[in-house]
């Protein structure tokens, strides 16, 4: 099963797919922890990546693909992954449909994190003074609702128009919004 969760930067859709890959027994596959990585390597795509993230800005789409091609590929991802902050642009969604083609697989749900921008704006500061990321100051966070709006709410009508999404409502404990969405994926 090849589940994406969408939503803004801080929906919680990292604490929520680590519980649901466990609950399917697939991997996580998340970009930005891939790109923290790469940062924290000094490789060269970690070089290139890490001037957009600090700034809150989209890594340019041909980056992300070289890193996602590999993953999507990869033998331990054939059953299912969860995919967790990409795709966060219709070239990448197009993209994503193309490897999963490939492969004889396609999407099989796209869970919509539904959660108001103010809830979102607490919990990033929160974050922020908890794991001291370099993208969670204020003027970033603002930047990445922003793009998150502009570049990646496309996505909720072109998964819409496929008939693979689910709003899930954000609010309430990881345990509650944990069972809302085992319930979507009949996990
Ligand atoms: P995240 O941990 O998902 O919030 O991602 C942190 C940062 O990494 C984002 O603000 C972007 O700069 C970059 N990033 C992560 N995933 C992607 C993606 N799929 N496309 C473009 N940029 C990304």
């Amino acid at each position: 099963m090849h589940v994406i969760l969408l939503g803004p930067p801080g929906a919680g859709k990292g604490t929520q797919g680590a519980i649901l890959a466990q609950r399917l027994g697939v991997p996580k596959i998340a970009t930005g922890d891939l790109l923290r990585d790469a940062v924290q390597k000094d490789s060269p795509l970690g070089r290139e990546a890490t001037q957009y993230m600090n700034q809150g800005l989209l890594v340019p789409d041909e980056i992300i693909m070289r890193l996602i091609g590999e993953q999507l590929a990869a033998p331990h991802a054939a059953r299912g992954m969860v995919m967790d902050g990409f795709p966060r642009t219709i070239a990448q969604a197009e993209a994503v449909d193309q490897l999963l083609g490939e492969q004889g697989e396609q999407v099989s749900r796209v869970l919509l994190f539904d959660v108001p921008e103010e809830e979102l704006v607490r919990r990033l500061l929160a974050r922020a003074s908890l794991e001291g990321r370099s993208d969670d100051t204020p003027a970033a966070i603002e930047r990445r609702l922003g793009v998150y709006r502009r570049s990646t709410a496309p996505l909720v009508g072109y998964y819409r128009d496929r008939g693979v999404l689910t709003t899930i409502r954000g609010a309430g404990t990881v345990d509650e919004i944990a069972e809302r969405i085992t319930e979507a994926v009949g996990a």
